[in-house]
């Protein structure tokens, strides 16, 4: 069954299409080459020099982070915890890459004796970042970080309801010391500014985080341009639970899993897979943690009117599927909540792998229940799916947690705690949740290409023979 979606969402331009083509292709182009003209400049410059410069982009965020949680909030409603969180986070990327330009960044390679042959790597020169609106400054810190730490120069575009604290970290990156053109942003519209973006001829690799339809049309430009991609894109990942589990600690992490951010994370936990013999006991704890996520407080809202839409759509689905919610299902109403979108944490019980709700993303706080009774069972129920982002196992059998968590196809998998994410730890997708990897050392090796060198050596004079006498 196929159950991707494959046509690129309605760009809703309408009249002045040409006008808004226009002004966006000019406005990249323009960011494009002050990024080419600063990209000799920047690759050469020493190594101490430009970790200062990342380094003091990461003081700065932390130095303004009031300022930059109060835009992020106005721009998304997440709570300010949350959005505080995100926003230390994003300094961490920056902090974690400056610490990396010393790395040593190639090998010395033993081919022949008159050979010396070395390796290199090498920046690709102007990346391109395309970012959404989920954890705005975190997913641009998160590409930016690593991309100018290893010598290249970013023209960056966020989501353009989102695109505040980006525009900002460009403001203080430069008044940090960055030179101008390292780091430019360009706000607009993702069919125009995105879109320029990809095409432009300067442009050499592109990071994008996103949905799959976007990915796969940037995935068809970049085919034409040969042009090397990083992409981010959805996830339907399981969290499977076995019956030895810490169950009211699994409880907790299952519903953290789908809650955080309102499940506008694309490393939501979405199905969550329970061993038949604990099922009705871990489900309702599972519903009665879910029930005291309070919108407004724990619980942000849905970020865009869009995503508001698409959650209550899936709602209609669910139904369509005669699933009734064990909780939530519905909008959530609060005093003081009008002026905001938010749904209730929502849990389906009794759900088959083959519904749509267990098989599309849906970006909301929405949770599908699946019963297995063995490892194997829950382990093919986990990778029938289009997506492989992350997954989570809770056993106290540590043979089995390693067992499943190999077995998982995912990008990262989380034993007995969900999303311990870090920036040390590498994060992509399988499958229709991407390829390249961000965060970690191994970032760097998406940001930058490996060059050997093969310099011959002038054979020496035949040694005089050893006397034996
Ligand atoms: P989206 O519609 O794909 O948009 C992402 C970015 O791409 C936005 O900046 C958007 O611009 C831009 N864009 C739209 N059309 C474009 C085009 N034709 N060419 C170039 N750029 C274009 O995704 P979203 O709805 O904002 O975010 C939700 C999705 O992102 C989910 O599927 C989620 O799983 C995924 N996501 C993945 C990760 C990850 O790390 N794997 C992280 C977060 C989100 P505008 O919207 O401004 O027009
Ligand atoms: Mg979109």
């Amino acid at each position: 069954m196929t159950t991707m979606p494959t046509d690129p969402p309605a760009d809703g331009l309408g009249d002045g299409l040409g006008d808004a083509l226009g002004d966006a292709q000019e406005a990249v182009d323009e960011a494009c080459r002050a990024a080419a003209a600063a990209a000799y400049g920047w690759r050469h410059t020493e190594a101490f020099a430009r970790g200062r410069v990342l380094m003091a982009i990461a003081r700065r965020m932390l130095a303004d982070l009031d300022e930059l949680v109060a835009t992020e909030c106005a721009e998304t409603g997440k709570p300010a915890a949350l959005a505080e969180a995100e926003i230390r986070g994003a300094a961490d990327y920056f902090e974690f890459y400056a610490s990396l330009v010393h790395l040593p960044s190639g090998d010395v390679l033993d081919v022949r004796p008159d050979l010396h042959v070395y390796t290199m790597r090498e920046p690709y020169g102007v990346v391109g970042v395309i970012t959404p609106w989920n954890l705005p400054l975190n997913q641009a810190a998160r590409a930016c970080a690593p991309a100018l730490a290893a010598g290249n120069v970013v023209v960056v575009k966020p989501a353009e309801t989102t695109s505040g604290t980006t525009l900002a970290l460009a403001r203080m990156a430069l008044e940090e010391g960055l030179p101008p053109g390292v780091l430019t942003v360009v706000p607009g519209p993702g069919s125009t500014v995105g879109t320029a973006i990809v095409e432009h001829p300067l442009v050499r690799k592109v990071a994008f985080t996103g949905s799959v339809p976007v990915g796969q049309s940037i995935g068809r430009i970049a085919a034409e341009r040969i042009l090397p991609l990083t992409l981010e894109l959805g996830g339907k990942s399981a969290n499977i639970v076995f019956a030895d589990a810490d169950l009211d600690f699994a409880a907790a992490e299952a519903v953290r899993a789908f809650t955080g951010n309102a499940g506008q994370v694309c490393s939501s936990g979405t199905r969550l897979l329970v061993e038949r013999s604990v099922h009705d006991d871990f489900v309702a704890r599972v519903v009665a943690l879910a029930r005291r996520q309070r919108p407004g407080h724990e619980l942000g809202p849905m970020i865009t009117d869009k995503q508001f839409e698409t959650v209550q759509h899936y709602f209609q689905v669910a139904a369509e599927d005669g699933l009734v919610p064990a909780t939530g299902g519905t909008v959530a109403v609060a005093p003081g909540l009008a002026e905001r979108r938010y749904v209730e944490p929502t849990v389906y019980v009794g759900v088959t792998n083959d519904m749509r709700i267990a098989r599309e993303e849906v970006f909301g706080p929405v949770l599908a229940v699946i019963a297995f009774d063995t490892e194997d069972e829950a382990v093919a129920i986990a990778n029938d799916s289009d997506y492989g982002l992350v997954g989570g196992v809770f056993t106290a059998d540590m043979s089995r947690a390693f067992r499943v968590a190999h077995a998982i196809e995912a990008g990262q998998v989380y034993i007995n705690s969900w999303s311990t994410q870090s920036v040390q730890m590498p994060f992509g997708g399988h499958k229709a949740s991407g390829y390249g990897r961000e965060k970690g050392i191994e970032a760097l090796a998406h940001y930058s290409q490996v060059k050997s060198v093969s310099v011959r050596i002038d054979p020496a004079p035949p040694r005089t023979a050893a006397r034996s006498s």
